[in-house]
C-alpha cells in the first residue's frame, strides 16, 4: 500500500486522540511530537515537518478545539487539511495552449520513469480525446528510442524519431513541425536523463526549452528516492524552471517523503502520479484524496470514479434486484467477478476503502487476482443448471468440474461453501435494510 509505514504511524497516534472526550494542550503536544517523528521517519523534509506541526498545533490548541464537540476528531480533521495543503491543496492540471499543439517536455534523471511516463501521459491524454505525438529526444541511453516506439505502438500513439545522430534540439524542432502537419494537438517530448545532474545535461535541456518554448516542463521523479527526489526537483527548477512534477513509483513508496515535501520545497505542484508499471497506471494527483488515504479515511471519490468508468450501471441495478429478491446464483456471482476485475487489482481497490489500510488481518491475506481467475474457471465449468441450483452438485459432478477447471474437488467445495456464506450474508443485509426502512417510516 502506498505510504503504508507513515499511514500506520499517523493512524495509531491520531487514533489515540479519537476516543478522548476532552483534549488539553499536553494531549495535542504529545500527539504532535509523535506526528513529527512519523513524518521525519517518512523522509519528509525537516523544515516542512516543523512548519506543518506548528501549524496544526496552532489551530488545534486554539479556539477551534475548545468549541468542538469531538476534539479528537477535530484534530484529525486539521491534520487532514494541513496534509492536503502541504501537497498543494487542489489538483493541478495541465495548461493546454489555446493554440495547439500544446508542447509538454518531460525531464528527469535516468531511471526515474520518463520514457514510461511519456507513454502513460500520451495514453491518458488520448483517452481524453487528444491526439498526442511522442518525440524521442533521448539519443544517449541505448534503446531509449526503441522503448518509446514500443510504448507508442502499444498505445496506438505515433512516435517521432530521427535516430541518435541528430541533436535533441533538432529532433524536438522537427517533431514540432511534424505535429503541425499531422494535426497532433499535444506534443510529448521525452528527453535524455543522466544518473546525476550535470551541467551538460542542463545546457541541453535549456537549449531545447529555448528552441521550442514548451507550455509545460514536467519533471519526472522517483518517489521512492525520498529527499533525493526533492533535491533533484530543486536543482531542475533552479536551472531550467519547471511547471510541475510527475511522481512515479508511488505504488512502491511506503514512506511518502517526496510526495509530502516536493510542493512545499519547490512551490511546484505534483500533477500526476505513477502507480504501477503498466501503461494505464498514471493518475492525476489529488492532494485531498492522498491525505485521506494516509489517514485511513479511504479514497471513496477515487473508488466511485473508477467504478463509474468501468462498471455497467444497468447490470449493477439488475444484480441489486436479484439480491433483494434473494435470487443470487452462481451466474450472478460470475457476472459480479467480471465487474470487480474491471476495477483493477483487488489489493489496490481495498486500499481505497476507509479503514481498510488499518485492518491487520487484511494485510496477511494475499489478495491474489489469480484466485478470481480460478473461481471463474470453476463456475465456467458448471452447467447452467448447476449454476442456478448448486444443490444438485454431487461427488461425480464436482469431480467433473474440478477436472474441467484445472482445480481440485477441495477447491470446488471451498467455493461452494463461500458462496453459501455470501448468500446468507446477503439475506441478512436485505433483512436489515427492510427493518431499517420500516423504522424510518415509523418516525
Ligand atoms: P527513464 O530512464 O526515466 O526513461 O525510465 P524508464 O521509463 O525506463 O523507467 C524505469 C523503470 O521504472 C522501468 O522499469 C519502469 O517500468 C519503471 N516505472 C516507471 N514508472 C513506474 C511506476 O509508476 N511504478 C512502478 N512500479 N514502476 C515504474
Amino acid at each position: 500500500m502506498i505510504f503504508e509505514g507513515l499511514a500506520e504511524k499517523l493512524q495509531n497516534t491520531l487514533g489515540k486522540l479519537k476516543g478522548k472526550g476532552k483534549l488539553n494542550e499536553k494531549d495535542v503536544n504529545d500527539a504532535m511530537r509523535e506526528v513529527k517523528l512519523a513524518l521525519l521517519e517518512a523522509d519528509v523534509n525537516f523544515k516542512v515537518v516543523k512548519q506543518f506541526v506548528e501549524k496544526v498545533k496552532e489551530r488545534a490548541i486554539g479556539q477551534e478545539v475548545m468549541e468542538s464537540l469531538t476534539p479528537g476528531q477535530h484534530v484529525i480533521k486539521i491534520v487532514n487539511e494541513e496534509l492536503t495543503n502541504l501537497m498543494g491543496n487542489v489538483q493541478s492540471k495541465i495548461n493546454f495552449s489555446s493554440r495547439p499543439p500544446t508542447v509538454i517536455m518531460l525531464v528527469g534523471l535516468q531511471g526515474a520513469g520518463k520514457t514510461t511516463t511519456a507513454g502513460k501521459l500520451g495514453g491518458y491524454l488520448k483517452k481524453q480525446g487528444k491526439k498526442p505525438l511522442l518525440v524521442a529526444c533521448d539519443i544517449y541511453r541505448p534503446a531509449a528510442i526503441k522503448q518509446l516506439k514500443v510504448v507508442g505502438e502499444q498505445l496506438g500513439i505515433p512516435v517521432f524519431e530521427l535516430g541518435d545522430q541528430k541533436s535533441p534540439v533538432d529532433i524536438a524542432r522537427e517533431g514540432l513541425e511534424k505535429s503541425k502537419i499531422d494535426g497532433n494537438d499535444v506534443l510529448i517530448i521525452d528527453t535524455a536523463g543522466r544518473l546525476h545532474i550535470d551541467t551538460e545535461l542542463m545546457d541541453e535541456l535549456v537549449n531545447i526549452k529555448q528552441s521550442i518554448r514548451p507550455h509545460e516542463i514536467l519533471l519526472v521523479i522517483d518517489s521512492m528516492t525520498g529527499q533525493d527526489a526533492v533535491n533533484v526537483a530543486e536543482s531542475f527548477n533552479s536551472a531550467l524552471g519547471i511547471d510541475g512534477v510527475i511522481l512515479t513509483k508511488l505504488d512502491g513508496d511506503t514512506r511518502g517523503g517526496a510526495a509530502l515535501s516536493v510542493k512545499a520545497v519547490t512551490q511546484k505542484p505534483i500533477k500526476f502520479a505513477g502507480i504501477g508499471e503498466k501503461l494505464d497506471e498514471l493518475e492525476p494527483f489529488y492532494p485531498d484524496r492522498i491525505a485521506s488515504r494516509i489517514l485511513g479515511m479511504g479514497d471513496i471519490l477515487g473508488l466511485i470514479e473508477k467504478a463509474q468508468a468501468n462498471i455497467d450501471e444497468k447490470k449493477a441495478k439488475e444484480l441489486e434486484q436479484r439480491i433483494r429478491k434473494q435470487q443470487f446464483t452462481f451466474e450472478d456471482f460470475l457476472e459480479q467477478l467480471e465487474q470487480v476485475k474491471k476495477l483493477g487489482p483487488l489489493n489496490k481497490i481495498l486500499e481505497m476503502m476507509p479503514g481498510m489500510g488499518q485492518m491487520k488481518q487484511l494485510k496477511d491475506i494475499d489478495f491474489d487476482d489469480k484466485e478470481i481467475v480460478k473461481v471463474q474457471a470453476i463456475i465456467q465449468s458448471m452447467t447452467r443448471q448447476e449454476r442456478n441450483d448448486p444443490d444438485i452438485l454431487n461427488a461425480s459432478r464436482k469431480k467433473r468440474i474440478a477436472r474441467g477447471s484445472g482445480t481440485s474437488v477441495q477447491e470446488v467445495n471451498r467455493l461452494l461453501k463461500q458462496f453459501e456464506q455470501t448468500k446468507k450474508m446477503m439475506k441478512k443485509f436485505a433483512g436489515m435494510e427492510k427493518s431499517f426502512k420500516k423504522g424510518r417510516q415509523c418516525k
